[in-house]
């Protein structure tokens, strides 16, 4: 019996084979689907799809035949395959050369008849065939051909949809510079174990000194440098452990069975040391460094995503520390994390609930003019989120727990009550102020923010000479777009005035401001309470007034606590003022009373500015 020969493109026809990932898996219901209609309308008792490997055939799925699989050397799909455009036709086994002694014609189950059509992918490889047999020598009519040709190409149909599938799925699961698993696919190999109660060491690694290498050398670089480190982590962990990619220059080692501190710690310092070497690139070298936090599962987390968290609050810790360091996950940074886990959950909750941000609103805090002027010039809108259970959480907690997404969420809901409220106060004749917004960088960047903000303002009644945008340092940075300072002047350009707020707690420097016509400074509370005690802050605030005023912008005096500090700020030359000494942000209604309250019967007149006791 002579084996049938090879095709021409066997190798590259076995490795798309393989690419499919189908070989001894279970039964597919669609295929088992296919093989009964295929037996069915052509009237055989037997129907398969066979996939031709190396050395036997495989049924995918099978009607008729008790084996799932035979030796190549009895297929008469092998021979099918050799002319993938054409159907193999056999009418009577027994009479044809190639299968007269095959042990499936001559024993069990006697094979005589055979009709099969070639399975031939979208590269143009034939990986088997459908085919239909019977014990009896029989000649296939047209429509018994043409009917297992369009079968057979649904079966190719459905093996191409899983594989994309699975590469779809693969892919997310994939960093694509390192090809190793990405954030999400760490966070199930780690869930996998959890879930079989195995014990686990969590490693969150940050790069020291990538973004040099990258600005200075190139992406190319950058990638190389990940790549390597990639490949020393892989080197330096057993072959069941897991190394990820889960961020631009952070790494994740997953030390899997690994229960024991001592143990964990010696890997710690090992992988340590080897990222601490520099890398070469294109004839140089490359400085690299690493600072890692570590936890442990079952003992510091409950879930994947708690223990990467802590991890990485872990490796945080060692960063302020200093860089290059290492360090364990803490109690303290269990309950941080499992607090803004809480807090998360909660404000998605709240998101995605009957009434959107139904634990936010928003409290504001008068800014009053200390020249003596005009009184309240301005109420700055202030974010007030409450947990459920945990209650009240300061905006300084809140926005940093829930990133710049929800934060966008939050800042909107709060713009669309301050500005109704002032909508209100503005008709009730109780003040002719401006409401001052607060926006984040992530807000700003936004490419519709103008038309975004505009329409908010509309939709309240009112015009954008309402408003006040504040805007923090972190906005004005190198890498901001000219796009984002264009939306920013925009919106000026439209009537609202812009005030860089929290002054002088970054390091931008005054050369910064020149970057974006502004209206105001903010100067950070920290300068101002300091006055009195300190005459650094003092000749501080006396440069900046200075410089503003040469570029004709106001200056604003934030937290002002004390008469003292608010009669230095006026001396010094600050223009106004806002702090718990004139009024704590307060919600619209407080506002409404504290407003009446200043305002004499029929007057537009200056607001004290001391608080002052209700009369009787
Ligand atoms: P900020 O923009 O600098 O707001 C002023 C902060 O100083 C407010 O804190 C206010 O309550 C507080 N403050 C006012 N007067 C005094 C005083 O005399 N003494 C002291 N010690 N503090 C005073 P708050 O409301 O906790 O907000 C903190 C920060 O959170 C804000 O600082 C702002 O950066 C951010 N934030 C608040 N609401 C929003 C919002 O809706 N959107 C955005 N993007 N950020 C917001
Ligand atoms: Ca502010
Ligand atoms: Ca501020």
């Amino acid at each position: 019996m002579p084996a049938a020969p090879l095709p021409a493109d066997e190798a590259s026809r076995l490795a798309a084979l393989q690419s499919y990932d189908v070989l001894d898996t279970d039964a597919d219901k669609a295929l088992d689907q296919i093989v009964a209609l295929a037996a069915d309308l052509t009237g055989n008792p037997i129907a398969l799809v066979s996939l031709v490997d190396e050395t036997r055939q495989w049924f995918k799925a099978g009607l008729g035949l008790p084996v799932r699989e035979t030796p190549r050397a009895q297929a008469f799909c092998a021979h099918a395959i050799l002319a993938p455009r054409d159907p193999l036709v056999v009418t009577d086994a027994t009479q044809d050369a190639r299968f007269q002694d095959n042990p499936l014609v001559t024993g069990e189950p006697g094979l005589r008849s055979y009709l099969g059509v070639p399975l031939v992918d979208s590269q143009g490889f034939a990986l088997g065939t459908l085919c239909v047999l019977d014990q009896v020598p029989k000649t296939p009519d047209d429509r018994a051909v043409l009917l297992v040709r369009t079968l057979a190409q649904s079966v190719v149909t459905n093996l191409e949809l899983h594989r994309a599938l699975r590469r779809a799925e693969a892919m997310a699961l994939t960093d694509e510079v390192t090809g190793l698993p990405n954030r999400r696919g760490i966070a199930a190999a780690l869930e996998q174990a959890m879930q079989e109660r195995r014990p686990a060491t969590v490693f969150a690694i940050d790069l020291d000194h990538f973004k040099e290498a990258n600005d200075s050398a190139g992406h190319a670089a950058g990638d190389a440098v990940l790549r390597e480190v990639a490949s020393r982590l892989r080197q330096s962990v057993r072959g069941s452990d897991i190394v990820g990619r889960i961020g631009g220059d952070e790494f994740a080692v997953l030390l899997m069975g690994l229960a024991d501190r001592a143990a964990a710690t010696e890997a710690l310092r090992r992988i340590s040391a080897i990222l601490h070497k520099p890398v070469g690139y294109a004839g140089t070298s490359l400085r690299l460094g690493a600072t890692i936090g570590a936890a442990m599962v079952p003992a510091d987390a409950d879930n994947a995503e708690a223990a990467l968290r802590m991890a990485d609050e872990a490796m945080v810790q060692a960063k302020r520390a200093g860089r290059g360091g290492v360090g364990w996950a803490s109690r303290a940074d269990a309950e941080r994390v499992q607090r803004v886990a809480a807090i998360i959950r909660a404000f998605d909750a709240d998101i995605g609930g009957a009434t959107v941000l139904a634990g936010a609103n928003v409290h504001l805090q008068p800014i009053v003019a200390l020249d003596g002027a005009p009184g309240v010039v301005a109420v700055e809108a202030l974010a007030r989120w409450s947990h459920p259970q945990l209650g009240p959480v300061p905006p300084a907690e809140l926005f940093p727990a829930i990133g710049p997404l929800r934060a966008s969420r939050l800042g909107e809901a709060v713009r669309d009550q301050a500005l109704a409220a002032l909508a209100v106060l503005r008709a009730s004749g109780l003040t002719t102020a401006r409401v001052a917004l607060n926006l984040s960088a992530a807000e700003v960047a936004r490419a519709d923010v103008v038309a975004h903000i505009a329409d908010q303002v509309e939709r309240a009644g009112l015009g954008l000479d309402a408003i006040e945008v504040e805007i923090t340092e972190e906005v004005l940075l190198d890498r901001v777009s000219n796009r984002t300072l264009d939306q920013l002047a925009a919106l000026r350009g439209r009537g609202a005035r812009l005030a860089l707020d929290d002054f002088g707690t970054g390091h931008s420097g005054l050369a910064q401001l020149l970057r974006l016509p502004l209206d105001a400074v903010k100067l950070d509370k920290r300068f101002v309470q300091r006055l009195g005690n300190d005459n650094r802050a003092e000749e501080i605030i006396r440069a900046t007034v200075s410089l503003a005023h040469g570029l004709g912008m106001t200056v604003v005096a934030e937290g002002v606590e004390t008469a003292q500090q608010a009669a230095m700020a006026a001396a010094l030359g600050c223009d106004r003022a806002q702090g718990f000494l004139y009024a704590r942000p307060m919600d619209r209604q407080a506002l409404s009373d504290w407003l009446a309250e200043r305002l004499p019967a029929g007057g537009d007149a200056p607001v004290p500015l001391r608080p002052r006791r209700a009369a009787g």
